[in-house]
């Protein structure tokens, strides 16, 4: 079975693919036809739920088969939750990974509670028509100072004590098994292999 999706963003690609070769059941994932060439829904949500679902349905329009989207971010405690939904563009429109963590880190100098967690909603579609929205979270403790050059994003800041290292210490497959994105692709996965009953 092919399953689109609407990301330009390679690390999550990467991500997705190895989350459904992980799986089984022989699900492809491929991005939508002409992806470049559409232009891209502005994103106003507040939420995860309200961004995700927003970029499957339009998306969607543009796929010949089911096609999801997922909107993902970092939550830190001690910023009241920020970045959240402006993970992607925290230190401004176009900001780099580099230019985000070094915001996140001046954020955060001298802050005691460094608790902090990834948020990912995937939210699937079909020709306009909403199927479901699916939710994963990990729970981490902000670093100091970077550590690993795996993963994308935020992942150098984000410690997971189980593993003991950074996200980006750790290899593809082991983020894949515990991250945000792996549970919430996963729980698509699910729903879509059951035939489809039951959405959250
Ligand atoms: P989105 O494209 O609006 O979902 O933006 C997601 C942003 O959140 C990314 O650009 C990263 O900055 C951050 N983010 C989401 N997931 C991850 C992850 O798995 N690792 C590190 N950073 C992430």
């Amino acid at each position: 079975m092919k399953l689109y999706c609407a990301t330009t963003n390679k690390g999550k690609l990467r991500e997705f693919r190895l989350a459904a070769e992980r799986f089984g059941g022989g699900i492809e994932i491929e991005t939508v036809p002409g992806l470049e060439r559409i232009e891209p829904p502005e994103e106003h949500g507040e939420t995860f739920e309200e961004n995700a679902i927003a970029k499957a349905v339009y998306y969607s329009r543009y796929a010949p088969g089911p096609l999801f989207a997922d909107d993902s971010g970092l939550e830190v405690d001690a910023l009241g939750g920020d970045p959240g939904v402006r993970s992607a563009r925290y230190a401004g429109p176009g900001a780099t990974d580099a230019e985000n963590n070094r915001l996140l880190l001046e954020q955060m100098r001298g802050a005691k509670n460094r608790a902090a967690r990834f948020v990912c909603v995937v939210a699937l579609a079909e020709r306009g028509r909403l199927l479901g929205s699916f939710r994963g979270t990990v729970e981490g403790q902000l670093l100091e100072a970077p550590r690993g050059e795996n993963g994308f994003g935020y992942d150098p800041l984000f410690y997971y004590p189980p593993f003991g290292c950074s996200l980006a210490e750790a290899s593809a497959e082991q983020k894949l098994s515990v991250s945000h994105r792996g549970k919430a692709i996963e729980a698509m996965l699910r729903w879509l292999a059951g035939g489809r009953a039951r959405a959250g």
